[in-house]
């Protein structure tokens, strides 16, 4: 029977083997802090409690990890089984000590229920984004692992449980990080507890096959180091064994083989110093054993994701049986044994207490990711770089990824806006909190909902973080509450008015609301008061628009005025016969009488262009329309009411370079036709601004082009040249 105080001191003994320089007084303080506080706690298996974290820091010591976590790992236990607190640890040791024992508590704290494929991944993604220090899942892992080896202790039920955990979460992470070392002995010992009669199974044959197992691998080995020897590498190691239990397990099920069928069932390591000697060993084996095709991977010049190197390669010995080789460096080897433990040794020889970024070594590994698989490793592997997102459970165990800064609102409507909308109250981790509350990594979110709720607050959306909750809130509030919406957005929107310096009668006066509600696509002046209330549309947007409004209706009015003034003073002058047109400044070529400065457009229904014989038209809002005369739209008897909006209008000197017209052209269909049309409208330099060709069943092409010219004068020349074109019929100007 192995007493406490031996394992302690073969923990010592461990940690002296690669740090010298440890902090040994310390160390023992932290064992006997914990030992005193476990107390008379005492294991399923019988042994002092005391034994986990000391064989929890033995594992860690064989990571090779720093004093720090050695200390951390023997007080892992203690904030969730015994009275001390994060301040005794932080006050006791040391802050960063403390940190990293209070987030292994905190990982352990974690509720795994649903195993579902995708909620594994966010549990994998969560328990890296709740450890800050990478230290944190080290020793969660060395926990788990000590865990699993005494599982035999436990009930069958937690046994298959831990198991799966393990399975599905720490073995895969524990493969991310590169501990390969790790992995299978997690795999082997769920295995053991998730099919026993298969795990079974393998150990028996591996057992009954184990002295003709142990003949085989010995002389193998003895056959590379002899020739090792002729090589001339000294310190070389060699080494063979059998594939371990979970590895012959997944080929044999993924093969649906036999264990005789899976043909690589050993492997042997060959362990050199440099890489060059890597491929000279590579040499060897290949000379002594008849490789097998594409099975060499190169993992020296092109690294796997988790940083692994080594040669690897198949080859079948003298009896027929094939076998894998792996060549490395002594620094591979470590790397691929420790993982992400063996670059934090090596960090720590590199900058001692370096400030310069703990993660600065995460980062360099996450900068040699260059595979598919690399992006979802990279994604796991974020420690700090989770910090825009909050991974919290369900009271059932289901993992919920939210915006970072997320509250129980936010929470609530991810689940399904029924619940966001009949909440009343929320817990987290079992205590009640306020709605605003910032939920954080691991915390259960228990939400208690109520038919006869009142439904959202409209604060709600002020506190939601996330775009979902806030849509659904909102969503609750258009559908939920007209009249109070109503209320609301009236409220809003005349207090915005008032800012403005506008009146509500302003605004309903009905010569206005109709133009105002139609250009704002709302049916009624309740549909905006609506909108507003439910936060789809801003008071001070509506506001803004209505007096942009205003002022172009009022500004359309005054055109309106003065040109009907103007009008009635022409005709007024043409009666006492003393008529002088007057020269007035013009807008875009076109003079409208007796007014400067006005807004002018030219109808589209008949494209004038300077020299044709114009009309204005005064339009509700946008100035002066301006049609040809023979124009059927210009026709004033179309729409007598309307009459007084006519008025005279001409062209200025100071016409604008080119206006945009339509022409029509009609022709037999011939071929070339295009390029003759082109041809002339390039000789006339007229450009085109559109071309629409359509041809008939019997014959016929009709073009429609829109064309850019100068003048009445050159657009008469085009149309000439037109109809000079062989098989052009006729060339109009369409209107109306
Ligand atoms: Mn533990």
């Amino acid at each position: 029977m192995v007493t406490v105080e031996e394992r302690y001191e073969h923990l010592e003994k461990t940690i002296r083997g690669y740090n010298i320089s440890a902090d040994f007084p310390q160390i023992r303080t932290a064992y006997e802090y914990a030992r005193e506080h476990h107390g008379t706690q005492m294991r399923r298996d019988g042994t002092p409690f005391i034994t986990h974290p000391i064989q929890v820091a033995q594992i860690v010591a064989e990571m090779r990890l720093d004093s720090e976590s050695i200390m951390a790992a023997l007080l892992h236990d203690c904030i969730e089984d015994t009275e001390v607190s994060y301040e005794d640890i932080a006050k006791q040791f040391s802050p960063t000590i403390a940190d990293i024992v209070d987030g292994v508590t905190k990982l352990t704290r974690v509720k795994y229920n649903s195993m579902e494929e995708e909620q594994m991944e966010n549990l994998r993604k969560m328990l890296f984004a709740m450890s800050k220090d990478i230290r944190v899942i080290l020793i969660k892992i060395a926990d788990r692992l000590h865990n699993m080896r005494t599982m035999e202790y436990q009930t069958p039920a937690k046994q298959k449980k831990k198991s799966l955990e393990t399975m599905e979460i720490y073995a895969p992470i524990a493969h991310r990080l590169g501990m390969q070392r790790m992995k299978w002995e997690l795999e082997d010992l769920s295995l053991k507890y998730l099919d026993p009669v298969a795990f079974n199974d393998i150990e028996a044959r591996l057992e009954t096959e184990k002295v003709a197992h142990g003949q085989f691998l010995s002389n193998v080995q003895e056959q590379i180091q002899k020739r090792l020897a002729g090589l001339g590498i000294e310190n070389g190691t060699v080494y063979g064994r059998v594939k371990h239990p979970y590895s012959i397990y997944r080929k044999m099920y993924t093969q649906e083989k036999t264990i005789e069928e899976v043909y690589d069932l050993f492997a042997f390591r060959v362990i050199v110093h440099t890489v060059a000697d890597c491929y000279n060993v590579l040499g060897v084996v290949h000379d002594l054993y008849r490789p097998i095709l594409g099975r060499f991977k190169d993992y020296i010049a092109t690294p796997k994701p988790n940083m692994y190197q080594s040669l690897h390669t198949t080859v079948v010995g003298e009896e027929g049986i094939m076998f894998e080789v792996q060549i490395r460096t002594y620094d591979m080897h470590a790397i691929a044994e420790y993982g992400v433990a063996a670059h934090w040794k090596y960090k720590q020889n590199i900058t001692a207490n370096g400030g310069e970024g703990m993660y600065e070594w995460i980062r360099r590994l996450l900068e040699n990711q260059e595979d598919a698989d690399a992006e979802e490793f990279i994604h796991s592997l974020k420690i700090d770089m989770f910090s825009d997102e909050v991974f919290v459970f369900t009271p059932r165990g289901d993992v919920v990824n939210l915006p970072a800064g997320s509250t129980p609102i936010d929470f609530a409507y991810s689940i399904h806006s029924a619940v966001g909308n009949t909440m009343t109250g929320a817990k987290v981790n079992g205590r009640m909190v306020g709605f605003d509350c910032q939920l954080h990594n691991g915390d259960i979110v228990e939400i208690s909902t109520s038919k006869s709720a009142h439904g959202p607050s409209r604060d709600w959306v002020k506190i939601a973080k996330s775009s979902e909750a806030r849509s659904k809130i909102r969503q609750w509030f258009k559908r939920e509450r007209r009249e109070e919406n109503i209320a609301q957005g009236r409220t809003s929107f005349e207090s915005e008015l008032k800012r403005t310096g506008l009146a509500i009668h302003q605004v309903t006066d009905p010569s206005v609301l109709p133009i105002i509600l139609k250009r704002m696509s709302f049916q009624s002046l309740d549909d905006m008061y609506a909108a507003i209330g439910y936060g789809g549309y801003t008071a001070l947007k509506a506001v803004n628009r209505i007096r942009d409004e205003l002022r172009q209706i009022s500004r359309a009015e005054a055109v309106a005025k003065a040109a009907k003034e103007a009008a009635e003073k022409a005709e007024r002058e043409a009666r006492e016969n003393r008529y002088v047109p007057q020269k007035m400044k013009s807008e875009k070529g076109i003079i409208v009488e007796g007014l400067s400065n006005c807004l002018v457009k030219f109808s589209k229904c008949c494209s004038p262009v300077p020299g044709d014989e114009i009309v204005g038209f005064i339009t509700r809002g946008y100035g002066v329309s301006v049609h040809r005369r023979d124009c059927p739209n210009a026709n004033p008897e179309r729409c007598p009411a309307e009459q007084g909006r006519w008025i005279k209008v001409s062209w200025s000197d100071e016409c604008y370079e080119s206006y945009n017209t339509s022409l029509e052209v009609i022709c037999k269909d011939r071929p070339n036709l295009l390029v003759d049309i082109s041809t002339v409208l390039s000789t006339c330099k007229a450009p085109v601004a559109g071309l629409n060709i359509h041809t008939t069943a019997d014959g016929f092409a009709l073009f429609h082009m829109v064309i850019s010219v100068s003048n009445a004068a050159q657009l008469d020349q085009i149309m000439r040249k037109m109809y000079q074109i062989s098989s052009v019929m006729k060339v109009n100007r369409p209107a109306g």
